[in-house]
């Protein structure tokens, strides 16, 4: 389920508005010498695993979601199961003997057996796409099988640099996720006045920096309908 070069190009590609007259193709590539962070599969994971009822599963070898425990110091409210890095540790044999998918599936069973998560999000690793292995049929059958949400989360690491890994959750999101549930209803304002919703991307709470600032939306009338991702959960 590899995205083509195509597809990666068109999610590059940023239209002018107001405020973008001249740049039309993302985040420019690192140059020669330069660090380039994290990988597309990097930049996607740290994303979405503020999530925090979520089951975020790595396909793939172990390396790719090694030390990943709580790995960006985002604080959860509540539930905490964000922090465990769950992966399905590919060896050599299971991809010469192309186990990738059926691991997977008892991976994504295992997480729900264990800890009933809200919904259980899966990253695509070079390895995996590289083996051809179609996560996307994958979560498909098994949200079938066990009722609860499964999403695959395409950003295989040589697709390019972690911030077009961002790009790439925020599509996924986009794909799976956003518009599956319908808002709680308003609680009246106790002196009258109107409260408005906002949505919040591209904020993580990390180090809980945002419950400093959440009590002055109320001051203003603004309900937080969503943060993606500090904080939040599943819909
Ligand atoms: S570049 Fe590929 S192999 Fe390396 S961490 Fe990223 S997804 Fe894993």
């Amino acid at each position: 389920m590899s995205l083509k070069a195509s597809e990666i190009q068109a999610l590059l590609d940023e239209p002018a508005c107001t405020h973008n007259t001249k740049e039309k193709s993302g985040c420019a590539k690192p140059k020669p010498g330069a660090t380039a962070g994290g990988c597309s599969f990097d930049g996607a994971q740290i994303a979405l695993l503020p999530i925090a009822d979520v089951a975020h599963i790595v396909h793939g070898p172990i390396a790719c979601a090694g030390s990943s425990w709580d790995n960006r110091g985002t604080r959860s409210s509540g539930v905490t199961l964000y922090k465990i890095g769950m992966t399905t540790d590919l060896s050599e044999t299971d991809v010469v003997m192309g186990r990738g998918e059926k691991r997977l599936f008892h991976a994504i069973k295992q997480a729900i057996d264990s800890y009933s998560p809200k919904a259980v999000f899966i990253y695509n690793t070079c390895v995996t796409a590289l083996i051809g292995d179609d996560v996307g049929a994958v979560c498909k059958a098994a949200t079938e099988r066990w009722g609860t949400p499964v999403v695959p989360v395409d950003a295989a690491g040589f697709y390019g640099t972690k911030n077009l890994g961002n790009r790439l959750a925020g599509e996924a999101m986009f794909k799976h996720v956003i518009g599956t549930a319908e808002p709680v209803p308003v609680v009246p304002r106790a002196d009258g006045l109107p409260t408005y919703d906002v949505n919040l991307i591209g904020e993580y709470n990390i180090a809980g920096e945002f419950w400093h600032v959440a009590p002055l939306f109320d001051e203003l009338g603004l309900r937080i309908l969503c943060t993606l991702s500090g904080d939040s959960r599943f819909p």
